[in-house]
């Protein structure tokens, strides 16, 4: 079992443990890892609505998605890739990460990956 290690979030600064299944998903591809970690960081701790989600009165939220929460998870997700990569760039250019990167994570769609070549491609 290898151990999990911490990451750093560039935008606020705060340190958490890495999760643990998306660890063993990008174990070999540390940069795909450390996007995928800081994505789900990100939604978490940054897109506040999304937390509301799971609170006292989530099934208000919930109650107009039609297509479950794992098409909803992507959206949120594919938004705060959108957001993480205006915001902090020329961080993950500088640690090398590439478009590739965000095309090895889940679900990452077109207008996200238009982004990422903006930011990260060739210049
Ligand atoms: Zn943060």
């Amino acid at each position: 079992m290898k151990e999990l290690e911490e990451i750093t979030c560039p935008l606020c600064h705060m340190s958490f443990i890495e999760n643990e299944k998306l660890s063993n998903v990008f174990s070999d591809d540390p940069k795909t890892k450390y996007i995928s970690n800081l994505v789900k960081h990100y939604r978490e701790y940054h897109i506040t609505s999304w937390n509301k989600i799971f609170k006292k009165y989530g099934h208000e939220y919930r109650g107009t998605w039609f297509k479950g929460i794992e098409f909803e998870k992507s959206k949120y997700n594919n938004r705060s890739k959108r957001q993480i990569i205006r915001k902090v760039h020329p961080v993950l250019k500088e640690m090398g990460i590439e478009p590739i990167h965000f095309e090895r994570l889940k679900d990452t769609d077109q207008k996200t990956m238009e982004l990422v070549h903006r930011f990260l491609g060739e210049s």
